[in-house]
């Protein structure tokens, strides 16, 4: 809440209130298309900023998937404003271009508003908007290259911006403003491009394991490990040849010692090629631990609902559990039959071990459809006493939390972890 607060306040009512103290003399719509021109570039310096992975943000924001979430939308926001102040005309007078720069800047500002109106499509665009028939999806490649394209854009706006000939005196609180804006989001783009350098870590592949429903890969640090946390996520990519792309994955097994485990299923074209194609002795490269996806503040009654790989984040908590605990745990895990389970035999270990943690495994093919009802009736307390946590499926969580409210039995707090960025 507090990230989405200062988000507007600095993104939206600053630039405005700014716009209205240069410009707010003059006639007619000047200040408020000045204003809508502050607020579009102010948010995408912003954007970057949000995007720039940088740590303590996503303790604000309540996790970097969060992040990605309030990032998708500001992008949004900032094409109603940029294509608000482009289209709506000012009075010229007093404006005319004096010097060559200044009409550079005005005509530099028109190719970057065509890249911003195709890149900012592109970038929310997931798929194809429903056409009968087709189903194709932009691919992550070209999104990620959308993203990047985005950067130069704002580079090209903060020179529009800082070489157009604007009808406010150039001392302005607002141009200090937007010259700061310019600066925190070029620092930011080259930190996104160029931080990973100094945040990756060095792993070797000690251990893969072909599991029929997931690719489970063993990793041990060469040197320092990554910071990660039972719950936590991280890109990893690898040496072999097709797999040097970073993806996010969650840390299913924290170790003592700084090793760390993933589950991979192959649901595209990265995750099946990498069941292919890894071999022990591999290199591994990893960015995190991120997110903000942990159960210590989850209170004494705690229900945690894992659909498919989704059981990832709770595969590590549930190691990490001790006899001691007071929380009273559930952890309903969904798939369709026992050899879908990923490491069952940890989490049975963890319910034989703590007194307060209970597995249930819900087999579709046997137990049916997976349901609001059913989730309460493996529950041993009232859902209304306890939090939910989720990690699986949108729809399927959607579709839960609407049937638990519409049942009156609405969960304490729900928590859950999107497995998707874009
Ligand atoms: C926070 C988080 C945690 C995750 N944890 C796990 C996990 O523990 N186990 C697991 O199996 N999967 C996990 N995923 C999902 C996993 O990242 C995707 O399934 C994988 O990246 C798909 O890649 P692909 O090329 O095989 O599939 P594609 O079919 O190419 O992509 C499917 C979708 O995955 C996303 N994606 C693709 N490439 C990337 C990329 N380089 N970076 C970010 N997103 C991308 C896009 O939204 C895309 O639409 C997690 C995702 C997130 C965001």
């Amino acid at each position: 809440m507090i990230g989405k607060v200062s988000l507007f306040v600095l993104g939206v009512l600053m630039p405005v209130m700014l716009a209205y103290a240069a410009a707010g003399h003059l006639p007619g719509k000047t200040w408020p298309v000045i204003a809508l021109g502050a607020v579009a570039f102010t948010l995408m310096g912003m954007n970057l900023v949000l995007a720039a992975r940088l740590p303590g943000l996503d303790a604000v924001f309540g996790g970097l998937d969060q992040i990605y979430w309030v990032h998708k939308w500001t992008g949004m926001i900032i094409l109603t404003a940029a294509f608000l102040h482009q289209q709506i005309k000012i009075s010229n007078d007093g404006l005319e271009v004096t010097a060559a720069l200044s009409q550079l800047a005005v005509e530099v500002a028109e190719v970057a508003f065509i890249g911003l109106v195709v890149l900012i499509l592109i970038s929310f665009f997931k798929r194809v908007p429903k056409m009968p028939k087709i189903t194709w999806e932009i691919p992550y490649g070209l999104w990620r290259w959308s993203h990047r394209l985005l950067g130069v854009v704002f580079i090209a706006l903060a020179f529009h911006q800082s070489f157009v000939k604007a009808p406010f005196d150039g001392n302005a609180l607002l141009s200090v403003w937007l010259n700061i804006v310019a600066l925190a989001g070029t620092a930011a783009f080259l930190w996104s491009q160029f931080g990973f350098l100094l945040r990756r870590r060095s792993y070797r592949v000690v251990a893969v394991d072909k599991h029929a429903a997931a690719t489970i890969v063993d990793l041990e640090p060469v040197g320092r490990a990554v910071n990660v946390r039972p719950g936590s996520f991280a890109f990893v990519h690898f040496s072999s040849k097709g797999l040097r792309e970073p993806h996010p994955f969650t840390v299913s097994q924290v170790r003592p010692g700084g090793g760390i485990q993933f589950s991979i299923r192959g649901l595209g074209d990265y995750t099946r090629r990498l069941r292919d194609v890894i071999a022990v002795g591999d290199t591994a490269r990893v960015e995190g631990g991120y997110g903000r996806f942990h159960h210590h503040r989850g209170g004494a009654k705690q229900v945690w609902v894992a659909a498919g790989i989704g059981i990832t984040p709770f595969l590590a908590w549930a190691d990490h559990l001790k006899p001691g605990d007071a929380e009273q745990i559930v952890l309903i895990y969904c798939v369709r039959n026992e050899a879908e389970g990923v490491a069952l035999d940890r989490l049975r270990a963890a319910a034989d071990r703590v007194p307060g943690f209970t597995l249930k495994l819900h087999m579709s093919d046997t137990d049916g459809r997976f349901d609001a009802a059913k989730l309460v009736s493996y529950l041993p307390f009232e859902i209304g006493q306890a939090s939910l946590w989720f990690c699986g499926p949108a729809p399927m969580r959607d579709g839960l939390i609407k049937d638990l409210k519409a049942a009156g039995k609405a969960p304490r707090s729900v928590h859950f972890e999107r497995f998707e960025f874009r």
